[in-house]
C-alpha cells in the first residue's frame, strides 16, 4: 500500500534491523524499545489491524502465532523467561503505524495493567 512506512519496510524501501523474514511475515527491531527485546512482527501484505482481519488471513496467521513467534522468542532467548505479545488496535488501543503489527517484547518484568 503506497505511504504505508511498514510495507515500505516488507519492501525494503525503507532500512531496519530484520530478525526474521520468510515469504509471508517480516521482523524487525523496533526503532524505539520499549524493553531489550522489542521486534515488530508484520503480515508482509497490508492489513490495517487486527479488526480488519478475517478468513482470508487464516493460514497467514496460523503461521505467524503457531510458527514464526514461538521460534522468534525462543531465537531472541525469552521463550524461558517470558514475553508479551501486543498488538495495539485502532485510536483506543494505541495504534499509531495502520499496518498490522504484533510487538514482541521480553528481556525485563512487564507489569499490568498497561497505561
Ligand atoms: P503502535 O503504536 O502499536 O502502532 O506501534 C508502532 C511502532 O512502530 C512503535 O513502537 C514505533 O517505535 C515503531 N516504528 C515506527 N516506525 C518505525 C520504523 N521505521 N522502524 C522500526 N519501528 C518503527
Ligand atoms: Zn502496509
Amino acid at each position: 500500500m503506497a505511504d504505508c512506512i511498514f510495507c515500505k519496510i516488507a519492501n525494503k524501501e525503507i532500512p531496519s534491523t530484520v530478525v526474521y523474514e520468510d515469504e509471508q511475515v517480516i521482523a524487525f527491531k523496533d526503532l524505539e524499545p520499549q524493553a531489550p527485546v522489542h521486534v515488530l512482527v508484520i503480515p508482509k501484505t497490508h492489513v490495517q489491524s487486527v479488526a480488519e482481519l478475517g478468513a482470508e488471513q487464516k493460514e497467514l496467521m496460523g503461521h505467524l502465532f503457531c510458527e514464526v513467534l514461538p521460534k522468534l522468542a525462543k531465537d531472541l532467548g525469552v521463550d524461558e523467561k517470558g514475553f508479551r505479545v501486543v498488538a495495539n488496535t485502532g485510536a483506543d488501543g494505541g495504534q499509531t503505524v495502520g499496518h498490522l503489527h504484533f510487538h514482541l517484547l521480553g528481556g525485563r518484568s512487564m507489569q499490568w495493567p498497561p497505561g
